[in-house]
């Protein structure tokens, strides 16, 4: 497997409104460079591994390769995240806005959608752009390496994981959910999605 070896993206604010100094250097700094850090680990073995003894019980190779979908995940699912975050969450008029309207009938409604999500889901809730359909769809898994769809690429990145939330808010995700809808960088977000969007 080729690939070179990834390096951290430094987060792109100096801080959010709510969610504390503290907690984003727990998240940014330690797991999420924990991810990157065993990313790069797994790269390096699975350079070295012994392929002839490849096998679906149990062999060395496939425990990295098993591995590395949880480790790159962590990255890109945490990357979306911190991404989705650093603005005033104040939406303004535009593709993404429009598309969103169009999926689920107006912006409160796919917040709804969204908080829901959060709030059943063990581990990630993520707007996507699904190229089999053309549209949007709110996703949610428990565990980063299952429950994402084939052909989708994520947008708006929400993390459920209690280290995102509980030096600050305790068990109230609620109150976490909303905190992080007032952070979103919608700018930045529309942008993203009008990379990604591809015409039917
Ligand atoms: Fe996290």
């Amino acid at each position: 497997m080729v690939m070179e070896k990834y390096i951290a993206k430094p987060l792109s604010f100096q801080s959010l409104n709510g969610i504390s100094e503290k907690t984003l250097e727990i998240h940014h700094g330690k797991l999420y460079q924990g991810y990157v850090n065993k990313t790069n680990e797994i790269l390096e073995r699975l350079a070295e591994a012994d392929f002839t003894s490849a096998n679906q019980i149990y062999s060395g190779a496939g425990e990295l390769k098993r591995q590395f979908s949880f480790a790159w995940n962590g990255v890109v699912l945490h990357e979306g995240y911190f991404e989705s975050l650093g603005g005033d969450g104040q939406i303004k008029d535009g593709n993404l806005k429009k598309a969103i309207e169009e999926k689920f009938g107006s912006i409160e409604k796919w917040k709804e959608d969204f908080l829901a999500s959060g709030l059943a889901a063990r581990g990630w809730v993520v707007l996507a752009y699904d190229f089999n359909s053309h549209g949007l769809q709110n996703y949610s898994c428990d565990i980063h390496n299952q429950g994402g769809i084939w052909g989708t690429a994520p947008i708006i990145v929400l993390d459920v994981y209690e280290h995102a939330y509980f030096i600050d808010f305790g068990a109230d995700r609620k109150s976490y959910i909303e905190t992080y809808f007032k952070n979103l960088n919608w700018q930045r977000l529309e942008k993203k999605f009008n990379k990604i969007k591809v015409e039917p």
